[in-house]
């Protein structure tokens, strides 16, 4: 039976660790395919490596195959992957939309590739849109709709949001679905008594905002259309809507090679402000948006080393740090079944980066050119009927392409259960996505073995 075993192909360890207290000597093995860490020592591993198995207790080996160590010698893992990744999009639910109420934004951020204009989704193309959620929620495939509210600034679409959502609210009460939302904001109108109000008249559970630094390198990036800072307001509001609700806060912020620095510095107000345990903080690197902001990016391996240290910082300073991915089996929205950004002007895209971006050409080059509301959806439609040429199809078929053979690199690649390919659209305009625990996952499982350490 163990000669029918083998090494999965997606695992990433830790270093040699040992621990001083126990003597203990070993590894963080981190399994891609199940995403639960073992910590194995060191002539286990060896072990498991030679392929010696016989010599292990039959209890270490069942737990090796529970947790996807060891898998079937004649699976092809990469087959296994794609495909439990299709399966859940085919099984998935959840009917998830996501709605631009206005175009418009008080920010002109540096790295925004938008273009911003007084532009409110209209009450007919709010109709439109309902009738399209109608006729998927009717089709008794989905239990659940969530919708995500995005920008541009949707709090300037706060009289969308509140015609719009209590419908669609009342339409999933109709046919029977939960529902649930988000939302993605600046945080400049996010005062106590707007993010109440998305509590309770919205059912928005979390909100993300985006602090870039402290004042200095956030007013940088994010100012307003009339070059005024930012930061002051949006951390007065963070800090007062942490107070006075239950509001889910998550706090992004974009480096480049300028605010680096001023990273630490930030989560360290942040924890000063006594919301280390109230807020998630996560950082990504500032990338091209239909621009060339990625020109002061910090390079990948810096980025990802630099990460380590705050991830390690936010531990000390005791915020809730997510260092390992978990199994990602539906990459993004794009490649769902019916997945659906509308932007204010009634267009329809199935990516939410693309909408009010003019490098992307007047129409929209990734608009879903023919409209939704005509294709007849039924159980086992698709979203996306037409060429399967099109920008959007493109990123909606990414599997099949995995699958075919293109995007080697994931197809190679021991994250690929737990990142999925990252980002589509990235792959379809030529750059690689991989997100930064590529290259720092082997430090994240040191980091958690040093946690583990100081807890026990
Ligand atoms: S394709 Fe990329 S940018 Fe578009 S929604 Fe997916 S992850 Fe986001
Ligand atoms: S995007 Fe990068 S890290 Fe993710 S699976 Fe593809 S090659 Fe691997």
């Amino acid at each position: 039976m163990l000669t029918s075993l083998k090494l999965s192909r997606y695992i990433v360890t830790s270093d040699l660790l040992s621990a001083a207290r126990t003597g203990f000597q070993g590894r963080v093995v981190f399994p891609t395919r199940s995403s639960s860490p073992l910590t194995v020592d060191e002539l286990t591993w060896r072990r498991i490596q030679d392929g010696a198995l016989d010599a292990l207790p039959p209890n270490a080996v069942q737990r090796l195959i529970e947790a996807k160590v060891l898998v079937p010698a004649d699976e092809d893992e990469f087959a296994a992957v794609v495909s439990e990744n299709m399966a859940a999009i085919e099984q998935q639910d959840v009917l998830y939309q996501v709605v631009q109420p206005s175009a418009w934004c008080q920010l002109d951020c540096s790295y925004c590739g938008q273009e911003h204009s007084k532009k409110w989704l209209g009450e007919e193309q709010q109709e439109e849109f309902l009738q399209r959620i109608r006729a998927r929620l009717a089709s008794g495939r989905y239990r659940h709709l969530k919708i995500g509210w995005f920008g541009a600034e949707p709090l300037t679409g706060l009289t969308v949001m509140r015609r719009l959502g209590a419908s669609a609210q009342a339409l999933a009460k109709e046919l029977g679905c939960g529902y649930s939302a988000r939302i993605i904001s600046n945080g400049i109108g996010l005062t106590p008594a707007i993010a109440r109000e998305l509590l309770e008249q919205h059912c928005i559970s979390e909100a993300e905002i985006t602090l870039d630094g402290l004042a200095a390198d956030h007013d940088r990036l994010r100012f307003t259309k009339t070059g005024k800072g930012s930061f002051r307001k949006i951390f007065d509001n963070l800090r007062s809507v942490a107070a006075a609700t239950e509001l889910k806060l998550v706090i992004r912020c974009n480096v480049d090679r300028l605010n680096a620095d001023g990273v630490a510095p930030l989560i360290e107000q942040i924890a000063q402000a006594g919301l280390a345990q109230r807020v998630q903080f996560y950082t990504s690197p500032v990338y091209a948006w239909g621009n060339d902001a990625d020109q002061t990016a910090l390079d990948r391996e810096e980025f990802a080393q630099c990460e380590v240290e705050w991830l390690a910082l936010q531990m000390r300073l005791g915020f809730q740090v997510g260092l390992l991915p978990p199994r990602r089996k539906i990459v993004c929205m794009s490649v769902q079944r019916e997945a659906e950004v509308v932007d204010a002007y009634g267009a329809t895209f199935n990516c939410t980066e693309v909408p009010y971006v003019p490098a992307y050409g007047q129409p929209n080059s990734y608009e879903i050119r023919i409209p939704v509301s005509s294709i007849k959806v039924r159980s086992g439609a698709k979203l996306h009927a037409g060429s399967n040429e099109t920008p959007a199809n493109k990123l909606h078929n990414f599997n099949q392409q995995l699958l075919q053979g293109e995007h080697l690199q994931c197809a190679s690649c021991n994250m690929l259960p737990v990142c999925g390919g990252q980002c589509p659209k990235s792959w379809h305009e030529g750059h690689a996505p991989c997100p930064s625990a590529k290259i720092n996952m082997k430090e994240r499982l040191n980091l958690l073995f040093a946690a583990d350490q100081m807890t026990e």
